[in-house]
């Protein structure tokens, strides 16, 4: 783009970020799926390698495609930099993995997506790089935890399924007191409800498979984050390592960004009408919902988030009202994805936290009567009288 594109809103730059038009003029994004690249001359080929002239080698580092999705994010964000990975857990190991080494102490909120949360315990310890897990809304545990060799801080808000919010601000100052950085993974608010970089965390990662495609169409991810970070740590991880997106699934994924102002306000507006629908059912407990005021974290989500959120999470007395109800839904489908257009209902105990042991669940709040749901794009009515007829069966 050769004009600044810092003051438009959201909408707009997830329209027109990042643009790279080909000689033809294109409308839709060009998908240039590629491996490599070819060169004029010898002289250009070492020009490109030394770094002297600037232009994609390999689609490994670089593509045009993933470049202009790269672009967007970063307009979008607020960075200065991003990369594209193959998947959310992509770009969860390499921002983590990539400035770590043996002898380094990571801090983590233990409320983690199952697979980052295996990354953390269970993947970090066997190469020396020790970890410890704290209750994140406990600012006193991340301060305790501390080491001399603590070197990064990880965490995810608000959390999965439990829908907790950990105060990103107190753990960005806390990690600035001690020169560690702060990795948010921000899946669940979305890049438009709530923004880690203002309120100072370092690198932001993102499952891309979720709001941004949004349409259950493929696995993606990005990393985002300062300049001198992801050319001084991460390039190097990302370039031989290998983690790239498919300039086809970068294609997608930009598609994706074009409407997703649009589905994420529908989802969140239809979502908050939902909750409060369950919140007065007679055989619902207990309602999570960022957006209702009953949040027990209400005071942290007004100040730094700007919208509720596309997900509620909700207790039924016991593991058998929970699969009576998804079971009896009609419209809304099972299953562990979210963000998408289609609404879903997932039982964490079972499926995705199935992994952690019965106390680790307790901990953070997953009982074998926990449901969470994750609203679509269908009609908020027609979902409420689903859930209405699905409730009334147990
Ligand atoms: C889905 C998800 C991931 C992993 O993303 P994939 O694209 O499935 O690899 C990581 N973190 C959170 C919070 C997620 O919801």
């Amino acid at each position: 783009m050769s004009f600044d594109t810092r003051n438009w809103k959201p909408a707009t730059t997830l329209v027109h970020a990042g643009a790279l038009r080909s000689n033809f003029g294109e409308m839709s994004e060009a998908i240039h799926l590629t491996q490599g690249f070819v060169y004029d001359t010898a002289e250009q080929a070492e020009a490109r390698f030394k770094g002297e002239e600037p232009g994609f080698i390999y689609s490994r580092y670089a593509n045009p495609t993933n470049d202009i999705f790269e672009k967007r994010m970063c307009a979008l964000e607020g960075a200065e930099e991003a990369r594209a990975t193959a998947s959310g857990m992509a770009a969860v190991a390499a921002a983590l993995l990539c400035s770590l080494k043996a002898g380094d102490h990571v801090v983590a909120a233990r409320a983690l997506f199952g697979s980052c949360r295996w990354i953390i315990e269970t993947l970090m310890p066997r190469y020396g790089i020790e970890s410890t897990l704290v209750d994140g809304r406990d600012l006193q545990a991340w301060e305790q935890t501390v080491r001399p060799n603590t070197k990064l801080f990880f965490l995810e808000s608000p959390t999965n399924p439990t829908l907790e919010v950990v105060d990103i601000a107190a753990v960005a100052r806390l990690a600035n007191s001690i020169g560690a950085r702060l990795v948010v993974d921000n899946v669940f608010a979305t890049p438009l409800q709530q923004k880690p970089l203002e309120l100072g965390a370092h690198v932001v990662v993102y499952s891309a498979t979720k709001h941004i495609d949004g349409q259950g169409r493929c696995l993606g991810g990005v990393i985002l984050s300062d300049k001198e970070w992801i050319e001084e740590k991460l390039q190097d991880y990302f370039r031989h390592t290998g983690p790239s997106l498919s300039p086809f699934n970068a294609w997608t994924l930009l598609k994706g960004l074009e409407t997703l102002p649009l589905r994420v306000r529908q989802q969140t507006a239809s979502a908050a009408k939902i909750a409060d629908f369950l919140a007065d059912h007679p055989k619902v407990s207990k309602v999570i919902y960022p957006g209702r005021k009953d949040h027990p974290q209400a005071d942290i989500i007004a100040r730094q988030m700007t919208g509720g959120s596309t997900l509620i999470c909700f207790e039924l007395k016991d593991k058998a009202a929970a699969f009576g109800v998804a079971n009896a839904l009609d419209i809304v489908l099972i299953s562990n994805n979210l963000g998408d257009a289609k609404s879903l209902i997932t039982h964490p105990a079972t499926t995705t936290h199935k992994n952690l042991t019965p106390e680790a669940r307790a901990e953070g709040g997953i009982r074998e009567g926990t449901l969470r749901f994750s609203t679509g794009l269908e009609d908020t009515d027609d979902l409420i009288a689903d859930f209405d007829q699905a409730l009334s069966k147990i």
